[in-house]
């Protein structure tokens, strides 16, 4: 157990919360990010995880600023230190049929999705390769495995996470940095609780082990590709799905 720094993007959200949980488990030092304006939000949320013995640091992030995302992680390597493992985790849908999705509805769950890819790796990748150790974990999802009706941007960007975390492997691998994407199904979150109850008992029974996903199912996969051992793993995808999609 080293007490390396994580960086959680979208940390506050359903699965982020359950991540950073299992990355403090881990004996990281673990510093989540919070959507600008959403300062009380956040301070329950630590308070949160103070009440599980957790201190984990919050700062506000949003992940399309490339200039934000660059101050951001000068702001943690000041006030903590170099940032060892980055889980992009910070995500949007904005749905709708390709006949009636707008550009805005595109273009913002591109740049929230898989723009912000590039704007938080940039920042942290050389410092990582530098340093000869660092863990990337890019959430993808299991729609961006397999196409969703009414979800053409939202797929277009998870699939796009595969090519972008392949890629990056590929310039860390010899310099100690790994870079992963995890895909989630359907998952026992406030995102998926949105759909309509009907629809839900359709996806539900579609899933061969017969229920939704945990959030801790993701973050012990996060956990997984995120260890200090986990050297050999690299440019792969976990697929973490009950079954739901064998690629
Ligand atoms: P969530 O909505 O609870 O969390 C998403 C987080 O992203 C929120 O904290 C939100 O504030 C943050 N966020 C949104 N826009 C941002 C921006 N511009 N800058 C910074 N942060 C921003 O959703 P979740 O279910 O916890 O999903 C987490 C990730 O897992 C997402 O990438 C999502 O696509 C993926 N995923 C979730 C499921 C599921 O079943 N819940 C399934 C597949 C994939």
């Amino acid at each position: 157990m080293t007490n390396r720094i994580a960086v959680v993007t979208g940390a506050t959200g359903g699965l982020g919360t359950a991540m950073c949980k299992a990355l403090a488990a881990q004996g990281r030092a673990v510093v989540g990010t919070h959507l600008p304006g959403e300062e009380a939000q956040a301070k329950e949320w630590q308070a949160g995880l103070q009440q599980d013995g957790i201190e984990a640091s919050v700062y506000p992030l949003d992940v399309t600023d490339f200039d934000g995302c660059k101050a951001f992680v000068a702001a943690v390597e000041k006030d903590l230190g170099p940032i060892d493992i980055l889980v992009n985790n910070a995500g949007i849908t904005n749905d709708a049929p390709l006949k009636r999705m707008q550009p805005e509805q595109w273009n913002q769950v591109i740049n929230v999705n898989l723009t912000s890819m590039f704007n938080m790796c940039q920042q942290v990748f050389e410092n990582m390769c530098e340093r000869g150790f660092g863990r990337i974990v890019n959430i993808s999802s299991l729609n961006g495995e397999k196409g969703q009706f009414g979800q053409c941007n939202y797929a277009a960007t998870k699939a796009g996470i595969y090519g972008f975390t392949k890629s990056i492997a590929q310039e860390g691998a010899r310099k100690g940095v790994t870079a992963n994407s995890v895909s989630p199904g359907y998952i026992d979150t406030p995102m998926v609780r949105q759909v309509p109850e009907k629809v839900l008992n359709n996806i539900v029974a579609g899933i061969p082990v017969g229920h939704l996903g945990q959030p801790e199912d993701i973050a012990r996969a996060v956990a997984y590709l995120t260890a200090d051992e986990a050297s050999f793993v690299t440019g792969t995808n976990m697929s973490v799905n009950g079954g739901q999609y064998m690629a």
